[in-house]
């Protein structure tokens, strides 16, 4: 066998064997999936977006005390507390959040904020579409965080922390 047959039978083989490889991974179902209509589920322990999370009775968990703050290693949380009073009980500690707010161009969700937390009132729920129009878009705050009512963020309003 000459020089260039066998170049030639090498080549053939080499096509051969890719479209061997082609064939194979053509019967394997997609791994992607048709985004946005369809959305791929997550772990049970992905952070995705913060909930400020309510007891059953429709108090916030949130007393203000800033641990989170404190906690969260990018400064990307803002909480001022302010005195809860018999007319006006938001809260089961003394004092509430008045104002909350968390950049979440900032946010790495590490969750640091939600082990802080003494009262269990941040939360990392599994939402992950978090793109905005704006940066201002993209600071979420309070009216954004808390729950609608207890429970809406899929955590249980009964659980102790
Ligand atoms: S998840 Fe981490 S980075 Fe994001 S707000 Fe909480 S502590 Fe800060
Ligand atoms: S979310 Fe939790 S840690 Fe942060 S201020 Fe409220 S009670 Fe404190």
């Amino acid at each position: 066998m000459s020089t260039t047959m066998a170049v030639a039978l090498r080549q053939v083989l080499g096509l051969l064997r890719g479209l061997g490889v082609t064939l194979r991974v053509l019967a394997r179902p997609p791994v992607t999936v048709l985004y946005p209509e369809r959305k791929p589920p997550v772990e049970p322990r992905f952070k995705g977006r913060h909930w400020l999370t309510r007891y059953a009775d429709g108090l916030e968990r949130c007393i203000g005390c800033e641990l989170c703050v404190i906690v969260c290693p990018s400064q990307a949380i803002f909480v001022q507390a302010a005195e809860n009073t018999p007319e006006h009980q938001v809260s089961r500690g003394e004092r509430y959040a008045a104002d909350f707010q968390i950049n979440m161009l900032r946010c790495i969700f590490c969750g640091f904020c939600e082990e802080a937390c003494p009262t269990g009132a941040i939360v990392l729920g599994h939402d992950y579409e978090l793109a905005g129009p704006s940066r201002a878009a993209l600071i979420y705050t309070k009216p954004m965080l808390t729950e609608p009512y207890p429970g809406a963020s899929g955590r249980d309003p009964h659980r102790e922390v």
